[in-house]
This record gives structure tokens, C-alpha cells and sequence, in this order.
């Protein structure tokens, strides 16, 4: 069931910040993503790529997906029809594919670089330097690269009530953002999105210069 009044009242306080509200429906039915639809929401992200493959047709086309979780190089192919932004690019070989997929489909498909901020193992991203790295292999080979755009960073922070330690590393996430910003995209406006904050500490991501955040289960209820 989708909390209708959790929706206004999020999307109403995020425009106010012009933040953009990444709606997560991973796992829910489709007739959620459409309640939400109906409602205005236009951006949603999924993270498993058979399932998005399913919801994709049967969902109006104007609706703007993000690819949030990580993502293998042999399934880009599957989403590339429609994908409008892929969150987790952490190699250049995934990077390279992308771009390719996107060109059989003459399109643009916008990315965001993850940075890993947290202390967990398990979560995915390169460090600041696997960053510059991939962005200097990048610059080098951009004249082969038009078919996407990358557009920002992207990160998660660690489960934690720790509120000091959260705020720490989304404010290393934007200060890594703000840097690349003027290292490698000073004159190129698509470069402008961080993306960090999930529902548990999307306020926190705001006050550290989050853009664009990514929440689930306050729209959706748990999982
Ligand atoms: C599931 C997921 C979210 C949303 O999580 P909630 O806590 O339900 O808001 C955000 N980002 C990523 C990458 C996710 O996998």
C-alpha cells in the first residue's frame, strides 16, 4: 500500500530544496508505481534488473527510471531500451558497455560514479582515487564515450543511528562531488547530481547537499 500523505508531504518538502525524489519500488507491485504515477511522481528506481524488465512494459512510458543497484555488464543490454539513469557505476568496463548498448539504441544514458562511504563490506563504490582514475580513463577516451553522460556521484551511507558518523560521510560523498565538479566538469551543467539519502536518513543528506535522494519505504512501507 502506498502512503499517499507520506508522498505530499516528501515531494512538497523536497521541491522546496529543489531536490529531486527518486521514488524506490523495488519489490513492490506495479499498481504502487502507478498510484504514485497518478499522483505526479515521475522518477522511480528499481535495483534488480529481471524485475524492472518486467514493470517497464506494462508502466506508462513517460516515467523515468533509475538503475540504483549494482549492476552487472552482461544485463546493461536488458535495460538499455529505456534506462534513464544508471546510480552505481563502479568500473570502466561497465562504463564502456553502457555506452555501447546506449549507442544500439541511439540514445543517451545519464550515470553516477559511486563513491563507497560506508564502513560496510558489502556495499559496492570505488574509493576517491578508483574515482579519478575512471575519470582520467574517461577523459582519455571520451571522443568514444557520446552516448553517455555522467552526471554526478552517488553513495550510501552506513545503517547506523550514529548520526555524527551518517552526516560524516555524506559530507565526504559532496565534498568528493563538489571536487570532481571543478576538476573535470566545471563548464558541463549535466554534471549536477549527488545523490545520497535513502529513508532513514534522507534529512541528513539534504543538510550535506544531497540533490537527488532515493527512498523506498516511507512511500512504499517496508519490505
Ligand atoms: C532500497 C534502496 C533504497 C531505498 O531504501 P529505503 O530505506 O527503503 O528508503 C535507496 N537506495 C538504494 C541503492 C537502495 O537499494
Amino acid at each position: 500500500m502506498v502512503n499517499t500523505a507520506a508522498w505530499q508531504a516528501i515531494s512538497a518538502e523536497l521541491k522546496d530544496k529543489n531536490v529531486i525524489l527518486v521514488a524506490v519500488s523495488k519489490t513492490k507491485p506495479v499498481s504502487d508505481i502507478q498510484a504514485l504515477y497518478d499522483l505526479g511522481q515521475r522518477d522511480f528506481g528499481e535495483n534488480y534488473v529481471q524485475e524492472l524488465a518486467e514493470k517497464q512494459p506494462v508502466l506508462p512510458a513517460d516515467i523515468r527510471w533509475h538503475y540504483i543497484g549494482h549492476l552487472q555488464s552482461n544485463k546493461v543490454k536488458y535495460i538499455a531500451p529505456y534506462v534513464h539513469m544508471i546510480h552505481a557505476v563502479d568500473s570502466f568496463k561497465l562504463l564502456q558497455e553502457i555506452n555501447k548498448q546506449a549507442a544500439r539504441h541511439n540514445r543517451t544514458i545519464k550515470v553516477l560514479l559511486q563513491l563507497h562511504i560506508a564502513d560496510e563490506e558489502t556495499k559496492h563504490g570505488l574509493n576517491e582515487t578508483g574515482i579519478i582514475e575512471l575519470l582520467d580513463y574517461y577523459e582519455a577516451q571520451k571522443a568514444q564515450l557520446q552516448n553517455l553522460e555522467i552526471c554526478g556521484l552517488m553513495g550510501m551511507a552506513t545503517f547506523s543511528d550514529d548520526e555524527a558518523k551518517v552526516r560524516a560521510e555524506f559530507a565526504r560523498l559532496h565534498n568528493t562531488f563538489k571536487l570532481v565538479q571543478q576538476s573535470y566538469f566545471m563548464a558541463n551543467p549535466h554534471f549536477n547530481t549527488c545523490s545520497m539519502g535513502m529513508s532513514g536518513d534522507y534529512k541528513l543528506a539534504i543538510e550535506e547537499g544531497s540533490t537527488m535522494v532515493r527512498i523506498g519505504s516511507l512511500l512504499f512501507g517496508n519490505r
